[in-house]
């Protein structure tokens, strides 16, 4: 199936994997997490009942932002931990060997790993730079499931909606498919709904066009909705839940957007003085920082084959 979107969204782009890192770090200490917020609750409340201990300190004397410090280090426990189980998977024969952690079938069936000298600075150790060209031949294109590994998708949402946000696509973002999808980027925005039941299957700011192709090429499609102006006032606290995020979970936040449209307007005449080499004011500024979250427009097509 031909497929073909475009997007209405208030957000930012991720990196996938590291939204796919703290989805699978939030699964993992969840019930944690809602443990800790339940004592500061009492704490707050004056209700917290502790057992007589010996030290001067008790849990009953730590203030709240003591608990908040103590989540904040679980997280980031269980996004390196999460990291490096996926690091391990991944890894190629020779950066493992490098670690000490090849196999015996491994140093078997590879037996120049037994001569072989690696820095090493140049194994492979952290997903910002996959440094090692061994390994990018070993992973291969389209060896990343981000957001296709089974309940990912779910555990993604149950996250984003911590902060009332969610993913407005089922498509990812990757400049050049048959480039590294380390670079693939996932939407992170705040929830649109529909009117009309027949909307898309999960309710998302999304024309959409499936359709099968034929042979005597003519598959044109075609969907247009209304928007209501209330979709675009922004929630006071909007900014607020998009930096909590991106900071909780240590988001790692990529702009890929090419240019602004912007009201005309005196400073940017419609007339013929904007010439080819002339710049508009929207490219000559970046009007946006990378993690401000705006308005976008993201089109996506794709060929069944
Ligand atoms: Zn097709
Ligand atoms: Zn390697």
């Amino acid at each position: 199936m031909c497929r073909s979107s475009v997007t209405l969204f208030y957000g930012l782009w991720v990196k996938s994997w590291s939204l796919a890192f703290a989805a699978d770090a939030y699964g993992q200490i969840n019930p944690t997490l809602l443990g800790i917020d339940l004592i500061a609750r009492r704490w707050r409340e004056g209700k917290l009942e502790v057992e007589e201990q010996e030290m001067k300190t008790t849990a009953r004397d730590l203030p709240s932002e003591v608990w908040e410090l103590v989540k904040q280090e679980l997280i980031d426990v269980a996004l390196e931990k999460q990291a490096a189980v996926q690091l391990a998977c991944y890894r190629c024969p020779s950066c493992r060997n490098a670690l000490g952690q090849s196999t015996e079938y491994e140093q078997k069936h590879y037996p120049e790993l037994l001569t072989e000298t690696r820095d090493l600075t140049d194994v492979w150790t952290c997903w910002e730079d996959l440094k090692c060209k061994r390994c990018i031949e070993w992973i291969g294109v389209g060896a990343f499931r981000w957001m296709k590994s089974g309940g990912r998708r779910a555990e993604v949402e149950r996250l984003l909606s911590l902060y009332q946000l969610c993913m407005p696509s089922t498509a990812a973002h990757l400049e050049d498919y048959t480039s590294f999808d380390l670079n693939e980027l996932s939407p992170v925005a705040l929830p649109l709904r529909s009117s009309s039941t027949n909307w898309t299957l999960f309710n998302r700011p999304q024309v959409e066009s499936d359709r099968i192709h034929k042979d005597d090429g003519d598959f044109a499609d075609h969907d247009a909705y209304n928007l209501e102006t209330s979709c675009l006032s922004i929630p006071a606290d909007a900014e607020l839940r998009f930096r909590r995020l991106i900071h909780t979970y240590r988001l790692w936040v990529v702009d890929p957007t090419k240019s602004t449209i912007v009201p005309l307007s005196e400073r940017q005449p419609l007339s013929s003085a904007v010439s080819s080499t002339h710049q508009t004011i929207a490219e000559q500024e970046k009007p946006f920082d990378e993690a401000e979250p705006r308005w976008m427009l993201w089109s996506f097509a794709e060929l069944c084959c």
